[in-house]
């Protein structure tokens, strides 16, 4: 076997031999096909896999609840009153921030209002928000929504940073364009880490920087971010972002996400926020009084007391993801998987996939997203078509394949068969 031969089953067999984390395969549960063959899941950037320390915590979780009832809150290795308190140093280092400035609560969209109660205040001269064309849907209905909410109109208080014609990614020049003309008009600006259509990641650290220095909040959703890419929102100075932590974190459809707050913040009582009793200083939240006094931290924001089925499950991902020796490690792996991908599919396909997603590994995660670009067949037909071999990849309109093959559960093999698989479809 030539070095160079990288379209072969033995050279994805030396990869996955030389991989240091191998092994973190065997802590999930990977789905299987009719055949009873695994499943080639590259859909990590949509629904993690199930993590089996997370089914452990869980079902740990289910038993204290059958055996103590009310007495869980207080007994036990992870009692439940201060359960979320177990999650946050892994969740803040796992997105760069200090443990005061971090909290897992609520849900992403859910999180991106409560973040917007606080830090978007429009003033008359300064009420606009910027946020991206191609905005996750959710996130555009919840800043629209903040707009009228205000009473301020849409047309004039929403402004968009557009992809130029036709092309897919976003151009900087743009959006320091939009900036150089708004900036003083502008309250907030609420971007993606990693746009979940083309795989871009953004320079979160330049954006909050030019945008300070207009006096622009920044908050980022970080939905496809984090658990993908290295992250530091301390030292990057930004306001406030917002995860979900079904995706790349791998903790069940709707569980609890997270939220960061930048510790220039967590301290402020006079900033605006919409209170609940759990966001009301420990010590003295039971004496059931009427005057808030928050948590001079991230977890001043809480609403409710948390649903700890759920965490649990957070936990036993965080688990793993310190077992595998944390985002450093995993971003390492990742590196080297999405670019084999990306090296195969040139080599075996050319033209025939057109890769939107940046060449440039600084700008991309894990996911690659493809467009088929073959006479007479259909993106979505491919994708089909791929199901029915085994691949689970996801499809996005208008005309996407997503493929993210994720450094804890997907292996060498899975990239080189995907990739022969496509080309035997095609
Ligand atoms: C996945 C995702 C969401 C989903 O929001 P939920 O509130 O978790 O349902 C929102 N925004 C972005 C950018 C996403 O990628």
């Amino acid at each position: 076997m030539l070095d160079n031969e990288i379209n072969t089953l033995n050279y994805a067999l030396a990869l996955d031999k030389a991989d240091p984390i191998a092994h973190m395969r065997e802590h999930f549960a990977i789905p299987k096909q009719a055949s009873g063959e695994n499943e080639y899941y590259f859909t990590g950037n949509s629904l993690g896999l199930q993590p089996k320390l997370a089914r452990e915590a869980v079902i740990e979780l289910l038993d204290a609840w059958q055996q103590r009832g009310v007495k869980g809150h207080f007994e036990g290795d992870f009692p439940w009153m201060p359960y979320h308190e177990f999650l946050t140093e892994q969740a803040a280092e796992i997105v760069g921030a200090l443990p005061k400035e971090v909290v897992m609560m609520n849900s992403l969209t859910a999180n991106l209002h409560f973040m917007m109660a606080s830090f978007y205040q429009p003033a008359k001269q300064r009420s606009k928000i910027l946020i991206e064309d191609h905005a996750f849907p959710s996130d555009h209905y919840a800043v629209e929504s903040q707009l009228k909410h205000h009473g301020k109109d849409v047309e004039n208080n929403l402004l968009l940073w557009k992809p130029r014609d036709g092309e897919e990614l976003l151009n900087y020049d743009d959006l320091w364009q939009i900036i150089a003309q708004h900036g003083d008009e502008i309250a907030l600006i609420l971007l993606p880490g990693v746009q979940y259509y083309t795989g871009q990641v953004l320079d979160m650290k330049l954006i909050t920087q030019v945008a300070h220095a207009k006096g622009i909040k920044v908050g980022f959703d970080l939905a496809h971010a984090a658990g993908n890419i290295e992250l530091s929102l301390h030292d990057w100075q930004v306001d406030f972002a917002c995860w979900c932590s079904y995706k790349y974190l791998n903790s069940g459809a709707g569980s609890v996400a997270g939220c960061f707050i930048h510790q220039k913040h967590v301290e402020n009582t006079e900033l605006n926020r919409l209170a609940g009793w759990w966001g009301h200083d420990k010590s003295t939240r039971f004496k059931m009084e009427n005057t808030f006094k928050p948590i001079a931290s991230a977890e001043g924001w809480q609403l409710s007391n948390p649903p700890v089925l759920s965490l649990a499950a957070v936990r036993g991902s965080y688990d793993t993801i310190k077992l595998a020796g944390g985002m450093q490690v995993l971003r390492n792996k990742s590196l080297k998987l999405t670019q084999y991908l990306l090296d195969l599919i040139a080599l075996e396909l050319g033209e025939k996939i057109r890769v939107i997603t940046p060449a440039d590994a600084n700008q991309r995660g894990c996911q690659l997203s493809l467009m088929v670009n073959v006479a007479g067949l259909d993106g979505k037909a491919m994708y089909n078509t791929l199901e029915e071999n085994g691949i689970t990849t996801d499809w996005r309109e208008p005309n996407v394949i997503r493929v993210a093959p994720v450094p804890l559960y997907n292996n060498f093999q899975d990239v080189y068969h995907f990739v022969r698989i496509l080309k035997e479809c095609i």
